[in-house]
């Protein structure tokens, strides 16, 4: 209650009039024609009249607007006749300057007895404020609906989702198609949301949609991951949203709801990964190239960004050389040919590339050469002009010096030179191959913000293999035709897992680095690895430099591995062609039959050394090995070795000695050994002498073998010499005993010749003798003579043999008669055998018939004297062809297998039991088997111990 209407309310009380007059409400009084018949002034006020104006003057239908006036005719007039009042009517006042009043009316009538209407009082309180309020609500109303439809328009319109959720429950009252879209398929409308999107349940949205709900604070969420089900059927994804969420109130401010506007970003968001990826990928790829890189920005040549193989080329570190000038990091390189070549590329704008250049730089205040394959690409603006220069160089050094040695150690073989123009070639490629890199490369960073379709189109024009290979089952990702090819597998790799394409690879611990590097994070790189991959079915040697670089998602966690390598075969068979060569001659010594051994540098330190050098030294190999020859052999000093060493490493002419005496200290005794020696000189690659080839052949053995024939065939000689002697002294003895024989015999036969003439004579005188002693006497003395005559002849027969002087005297005559002349005469000289002659038919032969006779009688009388009495001795002679073959065979001693191999020979006789009583000389059979042998023909016996003899011999015809 204002303090006026208090003061006001407080005058009324005392004063009824002024209450009625100055009440903050209308009052007027009218009669039933209308008549005004009493008013008050606030109601004049609010008109603009005086009371003498109107009272008694102006109808109450006056005040009012013409509208006013009608419903005061139809409505309101006859409502007071029959109600007596009517209420809270809102009418339009006329002012006396024709302006309105809106007025709240109520009235009562005043009526006689009869109920006649007398009067009418009203109350009218000023509704000017109410009205213009209620006009503008209304406007504002409609500018409400207006907008609502607008809105409705707009969301329905918005490219973004819209939804209204109502109440606690967040019932879907209103979606947008856009939102509808964002679930195709799901019913939502009217649905509570965690009914129609139960996959929110328990998520971090659900919170947040609560907390709005309760507090009424807005709010905007950005890039919020929330899983969610596309369509009824499809799985839960991650997907990706920006909105807002604002409350939503009813007419008494009070929160009924959520409004929802909502973006799906989950392309976006994946994108912008995948995009960060690339950016990382591409970063990667750049600090991970095989080759030196970096960026060179503006005329100064400021290095942008270098990764590690440039440092390394300029063995420099990456601070040392980022952000820094050229030629502040390398003042050599100003009177090099690089620094205007630079310029040159800034200048014309165009790439220049070369594939060898010398590159001398100062390490440690020492000059040193390398030589590299380099690269100039021109960075250029958007306006067209050149910023920079990317570099791409790779340090071709080792490939040019092997490439040298290869060119010295091969040296002339037509060959060799040829599979070298075949690796220059490959050098060739290989550094084209650069240039092209070097090209992609610049337009790998020149699109660096671009997508991944641009790194995609990049890895796969890349001249050198990269694959990207995803997930711990490394699924193929990326893989361009150049790492397809080396695979060798076809073309179809992608999706498929690494593992899956090169089995070949399992035990080459590539496997196991890729799985690490996924694992921990941390990069793996490799040089001059060895791999093994089966292309078309074969097995192929790669070298490759490569690398596997982990790839990070934007939460930091491996979700691959990218595969970048250098391919670098050629350069290593180049290089393995060197170390085999140095390896076959390293092995060649070790496996020589010789001693051998290598001795490097003035001090002929022993570098390779075989066991049979070793065991020469009589060391052991670990004490000698890469100490100086004298030093580990002290004894081998003051030999001259010392200078024949010096000479052969000074001038590289060999030198050469056989069968040196060398003392050397063995095992802790001084032994002296006899050595070839070889020493060539030991060239390196560039044919520069760095040692010496020792070749140690050791003759002690030889020598001192050939040292001990040489004494033994002295001994040899004298004995010899001796036997010789001997033998001669013997023959002197056998000439003067045959001599003596001969002369003997000779001697003897003329009495005895005498002595058988005279028995002769006596016994034809004596046949017919009465006394049988005289008789048989003269027989005996007959045998005896005969005996005698035998032996002498045999004797003479030894004699002339010795001589020479057997003459063998041929005729033709019968040789069955002369068989059994013989027999019969043997038969005389005994009773106790039966010499028995097989059928024999008639033979004519042409020989000595007394010396084949000698010989028959001597086969004759052995086979009676070397048998026992009263056995048989079976005599035959067969024809044989041109011979004619006689065999006498006895029952008697027999003799064994080594004596029959000596009877023909002379003087000899068998020494047994039962021949030491038999007499003879041993010469019987000697001379036989000679006069067989004037005669050309054959002698020789058969015989066993206690079984026997028989004796054959054969006479040519
Ligand atoms: P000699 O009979 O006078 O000793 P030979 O030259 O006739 O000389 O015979 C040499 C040796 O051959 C004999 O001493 C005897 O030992 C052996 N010999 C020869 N004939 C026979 C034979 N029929 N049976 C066994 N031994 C024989």
């Amino acid at each position: 209650m204002s303090d006026e209407f208090k003061d006001n309310l407080l005058k009324a009380a005392m004063d009824p009039g002024r209450l009625y007059h100055q009440a903050p409400c209308g009052y007027v009084t009218f009669t039933a024609n209308g008549t005004i018949i009493r008013i008050n002034h606030t109601l004049l006020n609010w008109l603009g009249y005086t009371a003498e104006e109107v009272t008694g003057k102006m109808k109450f239908s006056e005040l009012l607007s013409k509208g006013g006036q009608v419903h005061y005719e139809m409505f309101f007039r006859p409502m007071l006749n029959l109600s007596g009042s009517v209420k809270e009517l809102s009418y339009e006042l006329l002012t006396r300057t024709g302006e309105i009043v809106h007025v709240l009316l109520g009235a009562v009538s005043v009526k006689d007895d009869d109920g006649q209407l007398l009067a009418v009082d009203c109350i009218l309180t000023d509704n000017t404020d109410r009205k213009r309020y209620e006009q503008e609500l209304l406007l504002a109303r409609k500018q409400a609906e207006k907008e609502r439809e607008r809105l409705s328009q707009f969301f329905m319109q918005m490219p973004a989702g819209i939804c209204v959720l109502d109440g606690p429950e967040f019932v879907f009252e209103f979606i947008n198609p856009l939102y509808q879209q964002l679930f195709p398929g799901r019913h939502l409308l009217g649905r509570p949301l965690l009914d129609a999107l139960p996959e929110l349940k328990g998520q971090e949205i659900s919170g947040i949609l609560q907390d709005v709900y309760q507090t009424g604070r807005m709010f905007e969420g950005k890039e919020l991951l929330v899983p969610l089900r596309r369509t009824p059927d499809s799985p839960i994804e991650d997907r990706y949203f920006n909105f807002i969420y604002q409350p939503r109130t009813n007419d008494h401010d009070i929160i009924d709801g959520v409004m929802v506007f909502v973006i799906e970003v989950t392309d976006m968001v994946y994108a912008r990964e995948q995009v960060q990826q690339s950016e990382r990928s591409l970063r990667t790829l750049i600090m991970t190239a095989h080759y030196a890189l970096m960026i060179l920005q503006g005329p100064d040549f400021v290095v942008e960004i270098a990764n590690q193989q440039l440092a390394a080329l300029w063995n420099k570190s990456l601070p040392e050389i980022t952000g820094r000038k050229l030629l502040d990091i390398l003042p050599e390189l100003s009177d090099q040919p690089f620094p205007e070549l630079l310029r040159n590329v800034m200048r014309t704008g165009k790439p220049y590339g070369q594939q060898e250049e010398a590159l001398r730089l100062t390490i440690d205040n020492q000059e040193q050469l390398k030589y590299v394959s380099f690269y100039y690409d021109p960075i250029t603006g958007e306006d067209g002009v050149v910023t920079g220069v990317i570099v791409a160089a790779e340090d071709i050094t080792s490939q040019v010096s092997a490439r040298k040695a290869l060119e010295v150690s091969y040296g002339e073989q037509q060959s060799l030179n040829e599979e070298l123009a075949a690796m220059n070639e490959e050098l060739g490629t290989t550094n084209e191959e650069l240039n092209l890199t070097q090209l992609n490369l610049r337009e790998m960073i020149a699109n660096f913000e671009e997508s991944e379709s641009r790194l995609r189109s990049v890895v796969e024009s890349a001249p050198f293999p990269i694959g990207v290979y995803i997930g711990a089952d490394m699924k193929i990702l990326l893989a361009n035709q150049n790492i397809i090819d080396v695979w060798g597998k076809g073309n179809d790799v992608i999706g498929r897992s690494y593992k899956e394409i090169l089995p070949e690879l399992e035990n080459q611990e590539i496997f196991s680095q890729l799985d690490t590097v996924f694992k921990t994070g941390e990069p793996f790189h490799a040089r001059n690895q060895r791999v093994d991959i089966l292309v078309d079915g074969e097995q192929q040697i790669y070298y490759f430099n490569y690398s596997f670089t982990p790839l990070f998602d934007a939460a930091g966690n491996v979700y691959g591995v990218m595969n970048t390598a250098a391919d670098v075969t050629d350069l290593n068979v180049a290089k393995h062609a060197v170390e085999r060569n140095e390896k076959n001659l390293n092995e060649m010594i070790l496996q020589a039959p010789v001693a051998m051994c290598i001795l490097v540098g003035p001090e002929h330190v022993i570098k390779v050394a075989n066991r049979l050098m070793v065991e020469l030294w009589g060391k052991r190999i670990e004490n000698v090995l890469n100490r100086p020859v004298f030093e580990a052999l002290p004894d081998a000093r003051n030999q001259g070795l010392e200078e024949v060493m010096a000479a052969v490493y000074n001038t590289g002419v060999a030198f050469t000695t056989s069968e040196m005496p060398v003392t050397l200290l063995r095992n802790g005794k001084e032994d002296v050994v006899y050595q070839n020696f070889v020493y060539e000189p030991f060239k390196n690659s560039e044919g520069f002498i760095i040692g010496i080839i020792a070749i140690t052949i050791d003759v002690t053995e030889q020598v001192v073998a050939r040292q001990r024939i040489e004494e033994s065939e002295k001994e040899l000689l004298t004995t010899k010499n001796r036997l010789e002697e001997e033998l001669e002294a013997g023959k002197k003895v056998q000439r003067q005993k045959d001599g003596f024989i001969g002369m003997a015999s000779h001697e003897l036969k003329t009495p005895l010749t005498s002595l058988n003439a005279i028995i002769q004579v006596a016994n034809a005188k004596l046949r017919h003798s009465p006394d049988p002693f005289l008789k048989g006497a003269m027989e005996k003395a007959n045998l005896q003579v005969k005996r005698m005559t035998d032996l002498i002849n045999g004797f003479l027969n030894i004699s002339r043999l010795e001589s020479g002087k057997m003459i063998v005297e041929k005729q033709r005559f019968n040789f069955d008669n002369l068989i059994r002349e013989m027999i019969d005469e043997v038969q005389l000289t005994t009773n106790a055998h039966a010499i028995k002659l097989a059928a024999c038919n008639e033979i004519e032969i042409v020989a000595d018939r007394n010396k084949i006779g000698s010989v028959l009688s001597n086969l004759l009388s052995n086979a009676v004297k070397y048998s026992p009495k009263h056995t048989d001795i079976d005599v035959s002679c067969t024809l044989k062809g041109e011979y004619v073959m006689v065999s006498v065979k006895d029952k008697g001693m027999g003799m064994r297998l080594d004596d029959l191999e000596k009877i023909f020979d002379r003087y000899y006789r068998v020494d047994s039991a039962d021949t030491q009583h038999i007499a003879g000389f041993g010469i019987g059979l000697y001379v036989s088997a000679e006069i067989v042998k004037q005669h050309n023909g054959r002698i020789w016996a058969e015989s066993e111990l206690g079984h026997g003899s028989t004796f054959y011999f054969e006479l040519p015809l």
